[in-house]
């Protein structure tokens, strides 16, 4: 079986999604989801809208077959905004030059996204009947909250699937660990007092001065992971206090917390309190703290044994004509809803620099690109043929 990936498809479908601002926040995917549906219905492929909210939706695509045991290849449709440093390139003009394709979004992560869609249209074409359904899962929201990540666990729309491959940008190396992102956001309450009677008020300020270098000491229990390293905490904003003569009752800050396998969320929390409250009591009797979790996603390892790591590995090293690095990455995915939503193992390969990702003048090699739709077309075979 002949199966060509149309250059042309890959480099026109990139630019075309990059052209749409689906800046989260707040998202607004819904056009390019839109979009995004019509163009694989038009590629003759089935294409399901999944609304999430007010301007948000997933796509869902799919090339049928018969039985369960779906392969899913995952893109996010969401880009984070194009920030405050100049680009020379209009961020969202996705401008085709020097075989790159400039952009917001053109490396994380729409360029993934087109390369599965060209992966799956080569098939088609080609007249492979899969086995099980090779399913293109494109989610809203990534950027911020998982919301439609989220919403495919909720609703089970990936049920009877057997692979997760996550094509977010690793140069086409293949990552098959992805660190934890737990995100907390601690507030003191004090009281407030005049500043020139700070005996009469509760300072927050000055217990979270206390309490920040008590929280970088800590010594939170973790076994060094061979793929992902060690955990990291840091505490990345402060807010506190408002007037030169005024007591501040309140102070906040956000911690973000990386994890590895074996470090579980829910007792870091229970840990991060006791702490809170332990230094809150050295204090002052008044003050108490309110913690919140912002973002939670669990650390993620897929075994090396596991029969799509070395898949993955022989269809990059067929494609590329040698063989990619195995590693992990210290950023969390969609993957890390999807696997333990649906039970299954997970990789990330995609084109594009990770590196690039959220950088102005982000753009992917169009070279990337196409061999990435020839390494997923390549996969599915394997998996599915
Ligand atoms: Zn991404």
């Amino acid at each position: 079986m002949d199966v060509q990936v149309d250059r042309d498809l890959v480099v026109n479908l990139t630019q075309e999604l990059v052209r749409f601002r689906s800046v989260n926040p707040p998202g607004n995917e819904q056009p390019v989801a839109e979009h995004l549906a019509r163009a694989m219905e038009d590629l003759g492929l089935e294409a399901e809208l999944q609304p999430l909210a007010e301007g948000r939706a997933n796509v869902l695509g799919r090339l049928r077959g018969a039985a369960e045991g779906h392969l899913v290849l995952t893109g996010h449709l969401d880009v984070v905004p194009p920030g405050g440093q100049e680009w020379q390139r209009d961020p969202f003009g996705a401008e085709l030059a020097d075989g790159r394709i400039y952009g917001r979004g053109s490396c994380d992560m729409k360029g993934g996204v087109a390369a599965m869609v060209a992966a799956a249209a080569a098939l088609r074409r080609a007249g492979f009947r899969p086995r099980a359904d090779l399913v293109l899962a494109c989610t809203a929201g990534e950027e911020a909250g998982m919301l439609g990540a989220g919403a495919m666990v909720e609703r089970r729309s990936l049920e009877g699937s057997r692979y997760l491959v996550v094509a977010e940008p690793t140069d086409l190396d293949v990552f098959i660990g992805e660190k934890g992102v737990f995100w907390v956001r601690l507030r003191a309450l004090g009281r407030t007092a005049h500043g020139s009677m700070p005996s009469l008020g509760v300072n927050a300020v000055g217990y979270m001065a206390r309490l920040i270098p008590r929280l970088e000491a800590y010594p939170f229990p973790w076994k060094e992971s061979e793929l992902l390293g060690r955990p990291t905490l840091s505490v990345n904003v402060i807010q506190g206090g408002n007037k030169i003569n005024v007591v501040p009752d309140l102070c906040q800050i956000e911690v973000d917390m990386r994890t590895v396998p074996g470090q579980d969320h829910q007792d870091l929390l229970r840990r991060l309190r006791s702490l809170a409250e332990e230094v809150a009591r050295g204090y002052h009797p008044e003050l108490r703290v309110a913690l919140e979790i912002d973002n939670d996603k669990p650390p993620l390892e897929t075994e090396r044994s596991e029969p799509l790591v070395e898949a993955v590995v022989q269809s990059v090293a067929a494609v590329r004509k040698g063989a990619p690095r195995v590693g992990g990455v210290p950023f969390g995915t969609d993957a890390a809803y999807l696997a333990p939503g649906f039970g299954i193992p997970m990789v990330i390969c995609g084109p594009g620099a990770p590196s690039m990702a959220h950088q102005p003048d982000e753009h992917v090699e169009v070279d990337q690109l196409v061999q990435a739709a020839e390494i997923y077309a390549d996969l599915a075979r394997r998996l599915l043929g």
